[in-house]
């Protein structure tokens, strides 16, 4: 199993709409809390450091405009794994985080997701996403 240094985020900005990639190391991970932000200082992403290998992440859901949380026992797995980021809410998938590789596959996917969602609810014109 190939294990990436690097983990790309796939996230949604709930105050500006965009979505972008954001790149981390896993080091950073290991050597305390940080934030991810958007360009337009809107915070998207809160890791907080816990005990041994384990972290939290908060997510700021662009879909139900609240806040996620998911623990995670071991930092080091994201750089093996895909994690989704899912709106229990709206049962939707609203990001992703892991090795670049497996988010720029799964973002293909969503974007064609959100493409058919928007569809089904009348909401695409041209300019929803
Ligand atoms: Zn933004
Ligand atoms: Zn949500």
């Amino acid at each position: 199993m190939v294990i990436f240094t690097e983990v790309a985020c796939a996230l949604y900005c709930p105050g500006c709409g965009s979505l972008e990639v954001y790149n981390f190391s896993l080091f950073t991970l290991g050597r305390g809390n940080f934030q991810i932000r958007c360009p337009c200082g809107c915070v998207l992403l809160d890791i907080e450091r816990q005990k041994g290998k384990g972290f939290g992440v908060q997510f700021n859901c662009i879909i139900c405009g609240a806040r996620h949380c998911w623990p995670f026992p071991r930092w080091d797995r994201l750089g093996a794994e895909l994690f989704t980021f899912f709106c229990e809410d709206m049962g939707l998938e609203a990001g992703f985080m892991g090795p670049r590789p497996l988010v720029q596959q799964a973002m293909k996917q969503l974007d064609r997701t959100l493409a058919e969602i928007a569809a089904d609810l009348g909401l695409l014109d041209g300019r929803w996403i």
